[in-house]
């Protein structure tokens, strides 16, 4: 999603999304706690899942379970025909050329990990570098680490400005003949900041480097195109896309997940095996050894299908509203302040109140049944460029509503005045 000043009729901004509709798929939304009605604003942490989703798994499990691949029964191969389903499913979610290039993984931090054990394993070297930027999360800052101390290897991190944007001239002065791999947040889930990636690619393809993606955030708030991007690999979880939790996917492009070494070992890997040495599959199943989360893929789909069938611009338009109120409303409380000002951004707002600790203001806030997220949401390196060790931060989805907002900001109101008077 896109914050563009001057952008702001309401016809282009605010087309056909019924919320009050849509809110009824969730039935969590419902609920109260602590006597108030529920107000979820941690949708950056995880997403909620519409009753499509529940049904999908429970049906799934009810009806249809059966191990997939080399099952000659009839609900093992129903159940094999759902999981590659899903493959498709998730392909044309993002658009890649083929579902063999979708992995699914356990989500953003397995299939990072892929990516720095199998590739960074076999490929780096002592000296070489992999170019990040300082508003990563920590899923992709320690696998790099772990190659700095297995293969001598050196992380090399770009800096981003005041606003939380990432300053495109220092990256590009860090890309050097040692840079063997550029890997960045699509958006950043602590100051919600959207980077150019397509710019950042095109600029790290033109010196031969590939880029890794980490699409945990910008594919649960904007329509996804990995060819359009370009991108080697691209990561993404399931749980933040109103999908199951323990299910995500790893995109790669053909050739290369193909001459990447396996990652695990196992069943469903392997071609031919004896002790005197075992040859593997391609794509996708070198990647998927052991019994996959069957469910979870399936699951995942439906998710996708339920995001499909309300459309991206709905979704877009709706948390660009969301945005835009919440920033306005916020900035009326004197003293707080937003962290993540950047042009483009998605719909989650990290902040400070200066004199009240964000633990504080997440348990109050919970008192009145309003769910955030505190502390240094798995960004620790980004806060100390600040000068922080974290901040409250409310996130957003296509499901929350200016009512919710406006819930939000009075009980923050009122947590500023018991704290710091008047
Ligand atoms: C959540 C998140 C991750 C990690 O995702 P998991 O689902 O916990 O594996 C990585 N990067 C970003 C930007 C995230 O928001």
């Amino acid at each position: 999603m896109v914050l563009k000043k001057g952008n702001t009729s309401p016809l282009i901004d605010r087309p056909l999304l019924n919320v009050q509709q849509v809110r009824e798929d969730f039935p969590v939304l419902a609920r109260e706690v602590n006597g108030q009605p529920l107000v979820y604003l941690d949708n950056a942490a995880s997403a909620q899942k519409p009753r499509q989703v529940v049904e999908r798994l429970s049906r799934y499990y009810a009806l249809e379970h059966a191990n997939i691949h080399r099952g000659v029964h009839f609900l093992s191969q129903e159940a094999t025909s759902a999981y590659e389903a899903a493959r498709a499913t998730v392909a044309k979610f993002i658009n890649a050329a083929e579902p063999r290039e979708c992995i699914f993984t356990r989500g953003t931090t397995e299939a990072l990990n892929l990516v720095a054990s199998s590739w960074g394993g076999a490929n780096l070297q002592a000296g070489d570098e992999v170019l990040i930027t300082q508003m990563e999360h920590h899923a992709n800052i320690v696998p790099w680490q772990l190659l700095e101390q297995s293969h001598g290897i050196k992380l090399v991190v770009a800096p981003i400005d005041e606003r939380g944007q990432l300053i495109v001239e220092e990256w590009e002065k860090l890309l050097s003949p040692r840079t063997k791999l550029v890997a960045f947040c699509h958006a950043s889930n602590a100051l919600g900041t959207i980077n150019p990636a397509k710019a950042l690619i095109k600029k790290a393809h033109e010196r031969g480097i590939p880029v890794l993606l980490d699409g945990a955030q910008s594919s649960a708030h904007f329509k996804i195109d990995v060819q359009e991007l370009d991108c080697d690999w691209f990561a993404l979880s399931g749980h933040k896309l109103f999908g199951p939790t323990g299910i995500g996917v790893l995109y790669g492009k053909a050739d290369l997940l193909n001459a990447m070494p396996p990652y695990q070992g196992g069943g469903d890997m392997i071609e031919k095996v004896s002790f005197s040495g075992t040859t593997f599959r391609h794509i996708p199943e070198r990647f998927e050894a052991g019994t996959p989360h069957i469910a979870g893929a399936i699951g995942l789909a439906a998710a996708m299908d339920y995001i499909e069938s309300i459309g991206h611009k709905p979704i877009e338009a709706q948390e660009r509203d969301l945005l835009h109120y919440a920033t306005e409303r916020m900035r009326e409380i004197e003293g707080l302040k937003i962290y993540g000002e950047a042009e483009n951004k998605v719909a989650v707002i990290s902040f400070d109140i200066p004199g009240i600790h964000p633990n504080d203001i997440g348990t109050m806030l919970d008192a009145d049944g309003i769910a955030v997220r505190t502390g240094h949401h798995c960004t620790m390196p980004l806060w100390e460029r600040f000068g922080l060790t974290g901040t409250t931060r409310a996130s957003f989805a296509f499901y929350n509503t200016r009512g919710e907002i406006d819930s939000f900001v009075e009980s923050l109101t009122k947590i500023k005045r018991m704290f710091l008077g008047a």
